[in-house]
């Protein structure tokens, strides 16, 4: 692929000079869950919140990268993992210019979610598992995925055709069945403060 030939050119802005200039620092906030877990629902609050409180924030989301940058991808093993990479990538470059980057993807796979964590180094990668019961997920159901997918209309569905593997050592555990958006916000909040 012509890597061999690629040498990284360094610039005179670093990123501490970025931070310096918008007075926060870089991190990734990376959330996974099942589909309809409230990932979205909780990184639009969160943004919100951080926004509020001054923070430069920007929100990666899983069906709007899918239809853009990500939108050649499909839902098999190997798309799933490209599609990973390649906001890991994205992550990296924000998490880079000094952003709060809010990622919320399903991220299925332990290993894509290692490889994120390592290719951001694990100070700059806040792992938010945003647990409920697959029960919880059909009951909520918000974009009618669910059906859908029970009634074999789409294909490697998570949880239903395809699987997903509950993270091992998550930095944080937000079960949306026991606690509110508000506060889930808040312990999100409380567990970053000092890193941003
Ligand atoms: P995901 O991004 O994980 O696919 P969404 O945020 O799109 O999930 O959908 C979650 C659904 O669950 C929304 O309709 C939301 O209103 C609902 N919900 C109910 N209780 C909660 C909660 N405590 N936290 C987050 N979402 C919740």
């Amino acid at each position: 692929m012509g890597e061999g030939n690629l040498v990284w050119h360094k610039g005179k802005v670093e990123y501490e000079d970025r931070c310096k200039l918008i007075k926060q620092k870089g991190l990734v906030i990376w959330f996974t869950g099942l589909s309809g877990s409230g990932k979205s629902t909780i990184a639009v609050e969160l943004e919100k919140e951080l926004t509020r409180l001054g923070k430069l924030v920007y929100r990666l989301d899983g069906d709007n990268i899918r239809l853009g940058l990500c939108s050649d991808l499909g839902f098999s093993e190997d798309d799933r993992n490209e599609n990973i990479r390649r906001i890991t990538e994205v992550a990296v470059l924000f998490r880079d210019a000094g952003i709060i980057t809010l990622v919320s993807f399903i991220s299925p796979f332990e290993f894509m979610r290692e490889v994120a964590r390592e290719r951001l180094g694990k100070d700059a990668f806040v792992e938010v598992y945003v647990k409920a019961s697959m029960n919880a997920c059909i009951k909520r159901d918000p974009k009618g995925m669910y059906k859908k997918a029970i009634e074999g209309q789409i294909k490697d569905f998570t949880g239903i055709s395809s699987v997903y593997e509950v993270p091992e050592n998550p930095d944080i555990v937000i079960d949306t069945e026991l606690l509110t958006v508000e506060e889930s916000v808040r312990i999100i909040y409380e567990n970053i403060k000092k890193n941003i």
